[in-house]
C-alpha cells in the first residue's frame, strides 16, 4: 500500500470509493474533493468530464473502477511533461529562483545533499547578496550538505559577479554541479528580473545553464502562483520545485500548477529535514494522492 501523506486525497474520497455503487452524488462529491484539494476549476472540470465519459464507456458502477481511472488519468496528465533534470554538462549550472520564504535556501541545501549522496561534487553560489542572513543560512546548509560555497565579499556585491566566481571556481577545480541562489524580494520586481537576466548572461559566457528551477510553496496555492508569474515570464524557468507539500492538504495543486504554467515539476520538498527532497514521479505521486 502507498504511504499516506497529508496531501493525499484518499481521506476525502475514501467514503466515496467505499460505497457500493457509483450514484447520483458521486460526481458532485468528486468535484468538491478535487476543488478542496486545489486542483483548480479547469483541471477539475476536465478530469470529472473525462471520468464520466470513461465510466459510461466501460459501463461500470463500481467505485473501485472510478478510483483506478482517476489515478490513471492523473498519472497520464502529469506524464505529459518530462520531469527529468538535465545535469549532464560539466559543470552543470542550476539557477534557483523564487519569492522569499517559499523554501529556496532549504531546497538548495537538500538538493546539494541529494547530489552529494550520489557522488556528485557541488558548489553553491550565494547570489542573494543583499540579505546577510540569507548568505549565512545558505552557508550552514552547504556545510551540512558537504558542498563548497562562494559568498559575496560584502553585502550588496553584484550578484552576477558572485555567480561568475562560483562557475569559475567550479571550472578550475572540476566541481560537477553549480547551484546558484538568487534574490527573491518581491517589491522591486523589475530590478529583480534585470538582476536575474544579468546573472544568466554572465554565467552563460562561461557555461550553459542546465536548469532554472522556480521554487513554489504548495501551501500558498494559486496565490503563490500569481506571485511567481514574473519569474515564469522572464527568468527562463525550465522546472518547478514544489515545497511544503507535507504541510498542504492540497496535493491537487501539482496538477493546477502544471496546467497553468506548462512547466514540469522536477523536485518535491516534503519536510524541513535535509533528506526531505525527492524527484517527481507521476506514477508515485498519483498513487499517493488517490490511493
Ligand atoms: P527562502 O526564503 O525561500 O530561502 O525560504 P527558506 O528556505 O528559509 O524556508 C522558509 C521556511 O520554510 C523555513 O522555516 C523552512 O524550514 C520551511 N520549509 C522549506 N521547505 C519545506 C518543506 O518542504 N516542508 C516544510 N514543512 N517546510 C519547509
Amino acid at each position: 500500500m502507498a504511504e499516506r501523506t497529508p496531501w493525499s486525497l484518499s481521506g476525502a474520497l475514501r467514503g466515496m470509493f467505499a460505497k457500493k455503487t457509483i450514484d447520483g452524488e458521486t460526481w458532485e462529491d468528486l468535484e468538491d474533493a478535487l476543488i478542496k484539494a486545489d486542483f483548480g476549476p479547469n483541471v477539475t472540470e476536465v478530469v470529472v468530464a473525462e471520468l464520466r465519459a470513461k465510466v459510461a464507456k466501460y459501463n461500470t458502477t463500481d467505485p473501485k473502477d472510478l478510483q483506478r481511472m482517476l489515478r490513471e488519468g492523473i498519472e497520464e496528465r502529469l506524464s505529459l511533461l518530462d520531469s527529468t533534470l538535465t545535469l549532464s554538462e560539466r559543470p552543470a549550472v542550476v539557477l534557483v529562483v523564487g519569492v522569499n520564504g517559499v523554501g529556496k535556501t532549504t531546497t538548495i541545501g537538500k538538493f546539494a545533499k541529494f547530489l552529494n549522496t550520489y557522488g556528485r561534487s557541488v558548489i553553491v553560489g550565494a547570489a542573494d547578496t543583499f540579505r546577510a542572513g540569507a548568505v549565512d543560512q545558505l552557508a550552514t546548509w552547504a556545510e551540512r550538505a558537504g558542498a563548497q560555497i562562494v559568498k559575496p565579499q560584502m553585502v550588496g556585491q553584484d550578484p552576477a559577479s558572485v555567480a561568475f566566481q562560483t562557475v569559475e571556481k567550479a571550472k578550475n577545480e572540476g566541481i560537477e554541479i553549480v547551484i546558484i541562489d538568487t534574490a527573491g524580494r518581491l517589491h522591486t520586481k523589475g530590478g529583480l528580473m534585470d538582476e536575474l537576466t544579468k546573472i544568466r548572461r554572465v554565467v552563460e559566457k562561461q557555461a550553459p545553464i542546465a536548469e532554472v528551477l522556480l521554487v513554489l510553496d504548495a501551501t500558498t496555492g494559486q496565490n503563490g502562483l500569481a506571485q511567481a508569474e514574473a519569474f515564469i515570464q522572464h527568468a527562463g524557468v525550465t522546472g518547478l520545485v514544489l515545497t511544503k507539500l507535507d504541510g498542504s492538504a492540497r496535493g491537487g495543486f501539482v496538477l493546477a500548477v502544471q496546467e497553468r504554467t506548462g512547466i514540469p515539476i522536477k523536485l518535491v520538498g516534503q519536510g524541513e529535514g535535509i533528506n526531505d527532497l525527492t524527484g517527481f514521479t507521476p506514477h508515485v505521486f498519483a498513487q499517493k494522492l488517490i490511493g
